[in-house]
């Protein structure tokens, strides 16, 4: 069964690792949740040109620094700091493909980075989504076509509010396989 440990720089309500449990039901069986903060460390990943963090060397230095107990130990940063990768202009979350590490990266998923008005609401429910989604990755799952499915790529926020915090049947089934053969 999963652990599931959340490193965050911001305070995650009950009601996000609700749904992560919902979401994760029936392969997980907890999760932990810790306060983090990263600042010093993204220092060093912090690209000042760009105004951002190398996702993916901080994902490297996370793994490095916090290992995981085996691939059924998950861990999830919740880092309050804009992201890029290479050859993108921004990413809302990274995840190691079949690995242990994902990040989730905050300031694009609130309204009023986008000159909205401020909604705990719609943040939460899109924290809630890329936590999801990046643990999916964590289970060697790709991207999905099915709309409404949370492994769906979102190419924006926007994008993100249109699915759901939930694996379509399809993903659920092919998590199953992969517990099946991992557990062999
Ligand atoms: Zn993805
Ligand atoms: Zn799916």
């Amino acid at each position: 069964m999963l652990t599931i440990t959340i490193w965050s720089e911001i305070e995650i309500p009950q009601l996000i690792l609700d749904k992560v449990i919902e979401a994760l039901t029936p392969f997980i069986s907890h999760v932990e949740v810790f306060d983090i903060d990263l600042s010093e460390v993204i220092k060093k990943f912090y690209n000042t040109v760009r105004g951002q963090v190398d996702a993916s060397k901080l994902l490297d230095y996370l793994e490095y620094t916090y290992p995981s107990s085996g691939f059924l130990h998950k861990q999830v940063f919740v880092v309050d700091e804009d992201a890029y990768v290479k050859g993108l202009n921004y990413v809302l979350g990274v995840a190691r493909y079949c690995g242990s590490h994902a990040i989730v990266f905050t300031p694009r998923l609130r309204q009023e980075f986008w000159n909205l008005p401020p909604s705990e609401e719609i943040f939460l429910s899109r924290l809630c989504k890329e936590i999801v989604h990046e643990l999916g990755h964590t289970l060697c799952l790709d991207h999905c076509l099915n709309p409404r499915c949370v492994m769906r790529f979102s190419n924006s926020v926007f994008e993100t509010d249109e699915k759901d915090y939930r694996f379509c049947n399809r993903c659920k089934l092919k998590i199953e396989h992969l517990f099946q053969r991992k557990l062999l």
